[in-house]
């Protein structure tokens, strides 16, 4: 097996709990401490990812303005707070983002990720949601995002797309 330098198997290497050494049980995604007997999950994080059409049906992409992809687009949205529901996360993260107030939101589908962060390969879920927002005309590009953009979606380059999540979904819109 090929050693992968930022796969949880490889970095996680030792016990949260005790410190000691661990196992790490690929089938079932955990590293398990033969020391104490702790057990550690490795888990899809939450997020959620917002399709924003205009009035003449291009939609919204934000230019991220941080790494992992940093320069690319992305659909605006983020990781979902422990205890948040995913609908409220979809208006905060539009409101820090953007500075637009979601209005209506319409549950599309959910696509798994996996991206190199610090090191460590983390895994997501993201939930993506067509949303409706109050006005597009006073945007103000906040947070981690640098600007924004309007794309056909039938002619998207999915080059320009950093994330494999984010391509995923726009294929789906694509063929829908
Ligand atoms: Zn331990």
């Amino acid at each position: 097996m090929i050693k992968d330098p930022t796969h949880p198997r490889t970095v996680l290497r030792y016990c949260q709990k005790c410190g000691k050494e661990v196992q790490f049980d690929s089938q079932n995604f955990k590293s398990v401490c033969d020391h104490c007997g702790f057990q550690f999950y490795i888990n899809s994080a939450a997020a959620v990812a917002a399709v924003i059409e205009s009035d003449n049906g291009q939609v919204l992409f934000a230019v991220r303005g941080r790494e992992p992809f940093i320069g690319m687009l992305d659909l605006p949205g983020g990781f979902i707070d422990v205890g948040e529901t995913a609908e409220n996360a979809l208006m905060r993260e539009i409101n820090e983002e953007l500075g637009a107030n979601v209005t209506s939101s319409s549950y599309l589908g959910s696509f798994p990720n996996e991206y190199s962060y610090g090191g460590l390969t983390y895994y997501t879920l993201d939930l993506a949601y067509r949303c409706k927002v109050e006005s597009l005309d006073n945007l103000k590009a906040q947070d981690d995002i640098s600007g924004w953009e309007f794309h056909n979606l039938k002619e998207m380059d999915l080059e320009l797309i950093g994330s494999t999540s984010m391509k995923n979904i726009v294929r789906f819109l694509q063929n829908e």
